[in-house]
């Protein structure tokens, strides 16, 4: 019988002196950093650790730079506002972002959220979640709820179901998602129970968040298998993390992996400039080539999307590596994943007036000739 996951929850660490359980190292600048940041690290994710330093490590255990940020953000985004109601973000005309819980499994050093995480900021009760089902009954344009937080699977059994039905009784509400790190970082949260309840709610999606191949363990390929087995389909969210997996060798590992546990690639964010994260944020090109090393080299299920957040609130903004050389009204000019070029012949424009086409060379032509 695997463990409870409150069992393993309530073993979490949440103080520097912890860490010397297992790692001789010099807490003190630790200690300073929690009082602006607090830590909490799940058991189960602090035994994935296997060295100081390493990517699990980077991910959980609070880091001095974090009090060095020489500029950064509390909300980036602007979520608060773009706020109605306590909790509620919406940014996009058919979706909104639903926060129901302050706490997570594990608190990321990254978080865009790093301003709440982990602090009260919003006291979550029945109250605040039927006003923030009030806005979404009252709003018709909102096909699409997508709950967040925190971490939507901290809540017990009994809230999320209560959620999810007051949601799914909203005739306009077509989908329904959910985006939880619990997967990775406390797997033993996903029980069968749990699953029993999602899968009354379908059309339901869960979007999960790994970031590095040695998360990908027994245990979180069975908490997803059973997300799966309940007929969810689940995608993945990394952040580009410098010295996680700023890298394409790493980047390939993670995403063939996430394919194996059937988990598909959906976002790859470029980090948000939030305050107290500096020291995580990768320069733009490496993000870019990172797609460029998977795209064509690697099925195209792998090859997550690429976008920053656009700062101040504007929502996401996919980036791609330049497969376009050039575009007129005759030919589109492009390379493939190999650098070989390739000329594409544009469809015929009708002209505006007398109905009679722009002559265009044939296919035959283009291809014939070297560009
Ligand atoms: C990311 C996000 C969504 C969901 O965006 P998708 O691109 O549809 O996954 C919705 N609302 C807000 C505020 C978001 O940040
Ligand atoms: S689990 Fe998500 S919300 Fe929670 S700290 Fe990590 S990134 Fe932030």
């Amino acid at each position: 019988m695997m463990e409870d996951w409150r069992k393993i929850l309530k073993k979490s660490l949440t103080t520097p002196e912890q860490i010397l359980e297992k790692f001789k190292v010099d807490i003190n600048p630790i200690k300073a950093v929690v009082k602006k940041y607090p830590m909490f690290v799940s058991r189960y994710y602090f035994d994935l650790i296997g060295e100081v330093d390493d990517p699990i490590w980077k991910q959980c255990i609070p880091s001095p730079l974090e009090l060095q940020d020489p500029y950064g953000y509390e909300d980036p985004l602007n979520e608060e506002g773009d706020s109605p109601v306590p909790g509620l973000v919406h940014r996009y005309p058919d979706r909104v972002l639903m926060c129901v819980s302050n706490s997570c499994a594990m608190y990321c050093r990254f978080c865009t959220r790093k301003r709440k995480v982990g602090k009260p900021v919003i006291n979550f009760s029945d109250d605040v979640y039927l006003a923030q089902i009030k806005y979404i009954r009252e709003n018709p344009s909102i096909r699409d709820v997508l709950l967040s937080g925190g971490d939507p699977f901290m809540l017990p059994d009994e809230k999320i179901e209560f959620l999810l039905k007051k949601l799914k009784g909203i005739p306009h509400v077509e989908i329904l998602r959910i985006g939880s790190r619990i997967p990775c970082t406390l797997p033993q949260r996903i029980t069968p129970k749990l699953c029993r309840i999602l899968k009354e709610y379908h059309p339901l999606y869960v979007n999960v968040h790994f970031e590095h191949p040695l998360e990908i363990t027994e245990e979180s390929e069975r908490a997803c298998g059973l997300l799966a087995d309940a007929g969810i389909p689940l995608g993945n969210q990394s952040v580009l993390l410098k010295g996680v997996n700023d890298d394409p060798e790493v980047m390939k590992n993670l995403v063939h992996k996430l394919l194996r546990i059937r988990v598909r690639p959906y976002y790859l964010f470029q980090m948000d400039l939030v305050k107290g994260t500096y020291h995580f944020r990768t320069r733009v090109e490496t993000g870019i080539k990172i797609i460029e090393s998977l795209v064509g080299w690697t099925s195209g299920l792998a090859v997550p999307r690429f976008v920053i957040d656009a700062p101040g609130g504007g929502g996401k903004i996919p980036l791609q590596p330049d497969y376009i050389l050039s575009i007129d009204d005759e030919k589109v000019v492009l390379r493939n994943y190999e650098g070989k070029v390739f000329v594409y012949p544009q469809t015929p424009v009708e002209k505006e007036n007398n109905g009679v086409f722009i002559p265009l060379k044939t296919h035959q032509q283009y291809t014939r000739q070297n560009v």
